[in-house]
């Protein structure tokens, strides 16, 4: 199933050009608290897919797709992790500007966080800092959404812990070659800076996410081409890494890493990302409206 969270934090089932909404399976006290309802619905899924599928079958329309504002593919995940130099082609390519020293791959330097508020869908669009003269990058990636529990978790059980795939775009404020060393968690955490979507597509509907590829466009612009087979850390590896450290939550989001071709966005651009089987998904750059109150 293609899972896809709309206007007012709505969950409904894409089929097509349109989706179906199925908010009305979950719990009514969620109405107070809506971007909690994709974690309820993951947590809760082996208990409410024939339900939903049931929703499905007897729609008789769903509502277009150009009619709703998609949000995040999962708006409050508890956690978001990520994984830094994970492709070989990208390795060495930031020069003095990574902080992933000597080649190192994500297998030696584990993981980073995101603030997990910096997620936003496809239908809303990507701020910049007022007046910022600093180079904000993409990063074209593939997003892994966490299905159950999952703690110590050896890599051949892994598969079991995902509930599905997305797209992510991974936006990072770089350093500034000899200056200070801000932390990457800042950098990478500015609000909109990961849009996570379009659609979560169910891990039995995806089969093996290491045979697709995807594509990320600035303006039309190919700027970079991803094919999951040349993770250095796949999937399963990545959850029982993680796992190893600390908890996974069920709606928690991986970000699995980018291949080579990082490059700046600005205001005014459009940032594209396809994701084989999973969809397009397209943000204007905007710049926010708040001058910061220290430079970034
Ligand atoms: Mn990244």
């Amino acid at each position: 199933m293609q899972i896809a969270v709309f206007d007012d934090y709505r969950v409904g089932v894409v089929q097509a050009d349109s989706v179906i909404d199925v908010t009305n399976v979950l719990p009514a006290a969620l109405d107070s608290r809506p971007r909690d309802r994709m974690n309820w619905l993951i947590e809760g899924w082996a208990s409410y897919v024939e339900e939903v599928a049931d929703v499905v079958r007897r729609a008789q329309n769903g509502i277009p797709l150009t009619d709703v504002t998609l949000r995040a593919a999962n708006p409050a995940p508890g956690q978001l992790f990520a994984l830094p130099s994970n492709f070989h082609a990208h390795l060495g390519e930031l020069g003095a500007r990574t902080v992933t020293k000597g080649g190192r791959t994500a297998r030696e330097q584990g993981f980073f966080l995101k603030a997990a508020s910096s997620v936003v869908g496809a239908g809303e669009q990507i701020t910049l800092p007022k007046g910022s003269s600093r180079r904000f990058d993409h990063e074209c990636e593939l997003a892994v959404i966490i299905g159950k529990t999952a703690r110590d978790v050896p890599r051949a059980n892994a598969h079991e812990y995902v509930f599905g795939c997305s797209g992510l775009i991974d936006i990072t404020m770089r350093l500034e070659p000899g200056e200070f060393e801000e932390e990457r968690s800042m950098r990478k955490s500015f609000e909109t800076f990961t849009p996570l979507g379009p659609f979560v597509v169910t891990a039995d509907e995806l089969g093996d996410p290491s045979t697709l590829s995807a594509e990320l466009r600035v303006n039309d612009q190919i700027r970079q081409r991803a094919a999951f087979a040349d993770m250095i850390v796949d999937i399963d590896e990545a959850i029982e890494l993680i796992s190893s450290v600390t908890t996974l939550a069920p709606g928690d989001v991986i970000a699995m890493g980018t291949p080579s071709g990082v490059g700046p966005l600005a205001a005014g651009d459009q940032v594209t990302i396809e994701v084989e089987r999973i969809g397009v998904m397209s943000l204007p750059v905007a710049e926010r409206a708040l001058r910061a109150p220290r430079s970034y």
